[in-house]
């Protein structure tokens, strides 16, 4: 059974959801402790696009309930094409032309992956400290300093990574798109504790010399950063919509159960305190919705969204969280159980609170934009 989306579903959605539960969630069922095979993937790329999973996010509406749609079967695999269509949304909207022609359309099919590279072992939240530095000598940029936690990375052919560029006394912050095979940089698998199937790994760059025009943007010109949150903005979304197809999973197993399961001789459905669960899993995974559809609109329309984009990816990864940990309590003791994917889709879900920006980070921005006064120094 499904829950349906609280605007009418479109017959598309519904194509591409049957699609999936038939080719994808066996995959998602079976692939929760190792690494999806690689050379898998452009198939599965192959099979989504069969299904109606769009191709590219000229819609970002639309875009999102498709990902939503693959993230309540197989979260790891949404998570692993959305880092990688991120990395190549930078190279076709700001890298050198010929990487656009080669690089995009590979990535976009599955066919090479792709990373986007900000965290270090000593800046996480506070990442405008990061200390990975790329220096021009003659017509390269060399890069060195360590990332960690980056999605794709292990397996990735392509990676944008956020280094200070420039002399000692004025750095600025600058992605530089790394093609791996070219430039070669050493990568090292991270596990974790949920979507162990969506590969995070340390990068390692040793004297890495990437071509000056992999650099993106002119130097010292602001849009270099706008294009940095504007993109960081579009991932935290579409991290939040991965929470929602978890939650969403959740709720679904919940109800079967709740219908099938009886105790003091009644379905535990019949029960107030499990309809009171039922009522706030499915109002919070609707709210988190429309928060995030709002975000993704106002980013389609060159809206300003770090409000926005912030409310969403907060509430809808710690709602997730709340639902995953209630449709547990659902189940009873057979919630904790491997035999059953509830304690997979919490752990799934936990992880995603910390992803693309912690909590306590969100509501700093939410409460930044709201008061007028920075937490920030
Ligand atoms: C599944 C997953 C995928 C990821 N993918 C990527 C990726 O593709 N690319 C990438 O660059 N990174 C990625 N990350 C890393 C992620 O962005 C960072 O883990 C995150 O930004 C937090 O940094 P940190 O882990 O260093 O924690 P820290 O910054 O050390 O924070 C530790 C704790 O302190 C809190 N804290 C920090 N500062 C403040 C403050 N000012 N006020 C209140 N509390 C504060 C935090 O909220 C947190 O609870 C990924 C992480 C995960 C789990």
């Amino acid at each position: 059974m499904s829950i349906e989306l609280a605007t009418a579903p479109d017959k598309r959605l519904t194509t591409l959801r049957e699609g999936l539960e038939q080719d994808i969630k066996p995959l998602g069922d079976r692939y929760t402790d190792d690494h999806l095979p690689l050379d898998m993937l452009p198939g599965l790329v192959q099979t989504l696009y069969g299904h109606g999973y769009p191709t590219d996010s000229s819609d970002e509406v639309a875009s999102a309930m498709a990902s939503e749609e693959l993230a309540r079967v197989f979260p790891s695999l949404e998570g692993c094409l959305m880092i990688s269509q991120a990395c190549a949304h930078y190279i076709t909207d700001a890298g050198p032309p010929e990487l656009r022609d080669r690089a995009a359309p590979r990535l976009l099919a599955g066919e090479q992956i792709g990373c986007v590279a900000s965290t270090e072992p000593n800046h996480g939240s506070n990442n405008a400290a990061m200390e990975t530095r790329a220096v021009l000598r003659g017509d390269e940029y060399v890069i060195n300093g360590r990332k960690r936690w980056i999605s794709n990375a292990d397996i990735s052919d392509y990676a944008v990574v956020l280094c200070r560029v420039g002399t000692d006394s004025r750095p600025e912050l600058r992605p530089i798109i790394v093609e791996r095979e070219r430039s070669p940089y050493r990568t090292r698998d991270l596990p974790k504790l949920g979507l162990k199937a969506f590969v995070t790994s340390e990068i390692i760059f040793e004297n890495c010399r990437v071509p000056r025009e992999n650099c993106i943007g002119p130097a010292g010109s602001l849009k270099n950063l706008q294009l940095i949150f504007k993109k960081l903005q579009w991932s935290r979304c579409r991290m939040a919509v991965i929470s929602l197809g978890i939650a969403r999973a959740a709720l679904e197993a919940s109800v079967i159960y709740a219908r099938k399961r009886r105790q003091f001789g009644r379905p535990i459905g019949e029960f107030q305190l499990i309809q009171d669960k039922i009522y706030m899993m499915a109002t919070e995974i609707e709210a988190s919705r429309l928060l995030i559809h709002r975000a993704l609109a106002a980013i389609q329309e060159d809206r300003r969204s770090d409000r926005e984009a912030s409310m969403a990816k907060a509430y809808a990864t710690e709602m997730a969280v709340r639902v995953t940990s209630e449709a547990i309590q659902i189940h009873g003791a057979n919630g904790l159980s491997p035999d059953y994917p509830l304690e997979r889709h919490f752990r799934d879900a936990r992880a995603l609170t910390i992803a693309e920006g912690t909590t306590e980070i969100h509501k700093l921005v939410v409460a930044r934009s709201v008061l007028g006064l920075s937490a920030f120094r």
